[in-house]
């Protein structure tokens, strides 16, 4: 029996992608490859690219760059592209890079063995096809190792909101949602497989509106509610949602399901109604507020994260200082901020830019903001309990790490924890990123 052959993949980007560097793994996994972490070891090299910020792609052909020397040393090396670059750029790729053997959108990779099989043959492989068959129906087959207590599973993909500076409904099409039937099967195989949270991927997730099982449209609530029926199954969570599509029962699934964790990512990315127009977000200042408020009414103690740009083409002082006044009324537990970065084809990137120097220093007022509102959060769970799933051994001796259910990393010092185990935990100290407590 031959040697089982080497993949190597790195992930760029969100959380969906480290979702389908695994699948990808498993659909290989059928074409006799194992995953290696070493680039040098490997037959096979993938990259599965993120095409959010700029000069993305420009990133990707220098990664490839670094590995003419391989190639030129092996050249059986199989090199690939996949991803929303991948998806973006297809056939440009390999006519800048002639080292890339196959370039793969997001919505083709369960075709990946059948790829590689061409390669064998000597020829080139490109697919940015949206296909009709399911990939998830596809990739099921495939044997599945152990994993660790947390898991990621996508729901839904693509978005139909269009906001200008976003690439997604480009590279990942308008939203599909995945059958109800076909999710609860693969969240009952994590489970089998040692996972005790999931948490349910979209690029638009609470836009979820998949066939019941029996038929039937299930909302992400609806869903929520049936997979906390899953034995073994303890904790829920779910990313990435749109302000629209916070529906009153996916509200209420957070005031009465306790299996969903108290912890809510909800991007605004501008708190000025002017700019919230000029990004289509669909929704205003205060609508945001409005929806925070019915949230908080449900479970008060829930922990908020959020998403903001700065410097989005047209931004004046003033809407700046509305972005201020109104992470300052939310009080965000975590949240990411960047600088508006201009992606080809989408409708801002035309649009007059605001100073970079500007855009620095508004960076660092909200970046500043943020840090504060999230240290004082953490500071507030001194003294409180909480629920923690341990995910792994920690740097001292002894010590377990996991997450709470706020999604706050905590380390205490459990000799007998193992990962996969929940405990109570007394908080007894806020670090800059993490908390320490003891266990109850
Ligand atoms: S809702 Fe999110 S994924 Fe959809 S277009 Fe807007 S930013 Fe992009």
């Amino acid at each position: 029996m031959s040697a089982p052959k080497k993949l190597y993949i790195k992930t760029y980007g969100c959380q969906m992608n480290v979702y389908d560097s695994e699948r990808m793994a498993e659909a290989m996994g059928g074409a006799g490859y194992v995953e290696t972490r070493d680039v040098s070891d490997a037959d096979m090299i993938l990259l599965n690219t993120c095409h959010i910020r700029e000069k993305a792609a420009e990133k990707v052909y220098s990664e490839l760059g670094r590995f003419r020397e391989l190639k030129d040393a092996r050249p059986d090396l199989k090199i690939g592209v996949a991803g929303c670059v991948a998806q973006a750029e297809g056939e440009e790729i390999m006519r800048r890079q002639p080292l890339v053997d196959l370039v793969v959108g997001p919505q083709s990779y369960h075709r990946l063995p059948e790829m590689e099989a061409r390669l064998a043959k000597g020829e080139k492989a490109l697919d940015t096809d949206f296909p009709e068959e399911d990939k998830f129906e596809a990739l099921k087959a495939r044997p599945k190792a152990r994993r660790g207590p947390t898991a990621f599973l996508t729901v839904q993909e693509g978005c139909d909101k269009f906001c200008a500076f976003c690439v997604v409904p480009y590279t990942r099409g308008s939203e599909v949602s995945r059958p109800a039937g076909r999710i609860l099967e693969e969240a009952s195989g994590l489970v089998e497989r040692g996972v005790r949270e999931i948490t349910l991927l979209g690029q638009n997730v609470n836009a979820y509106h998949g066939v019941g099982p029996k038929g039937g449209d299930w909302s992400l609530a609806r869903l929520i509610w049936a997979l906390s029926e899953v034995d073994g199954l303890e904790r829920i969570r779910f990313t990435t949602s749109h302000p629209n599509d916070m529906s009153d029962d996916l509200i209420e699934a957070h005031a009465n399901c306790a299996k969903l964790m108290p912890y809510l990512h909800l991007p605004v990315q501008s708190g000025s109604d002017r700019i919230l127009k000029r990004m289509n977000r669909k929704h205003t200042a205060q609508s945001y507020l409005d929806v925070i408020g019915r949230i908080r009414a449900a479970r008060p103690d829930i922990l908020l994260s959020g998403d903001f740009i700065v410097g989005f083409p047209e931004e004046t002082d003033a809407d700046f200082e509305d972005t201020l006044r109104l992470i300052e009324a939310v009080g965000y537990g975590t949240a990411y901020s960047f600088k508006y970065s201009t992606r080809p084809g989408t409708p801002a990137a035309n649009r007059a830019q605001v100073d970079p120097s500007v855009a620095d220093e508004r960076l660092q007022r909200l970046q500043a903001l943020l840090t504060r509102q999230q240290r004082e959060v953490q500071q507030s769970m001194v003294g409180r309990e909480v629920s923690v799933l341990f995910e792994k051994p920690g740097r001292q001796p002894g010590q377990m790490v996991g997450k709470s259910e706020y999604l706050h990393a905590v380390h205490v010092v459990a000799p007998d924890i193992r990962p996969g185990d929940i405990a109570r935990v007394r908080i007894s100290e806020s670090g800059a990123n993490s908390l320490a407590g003891v266990l109850i």
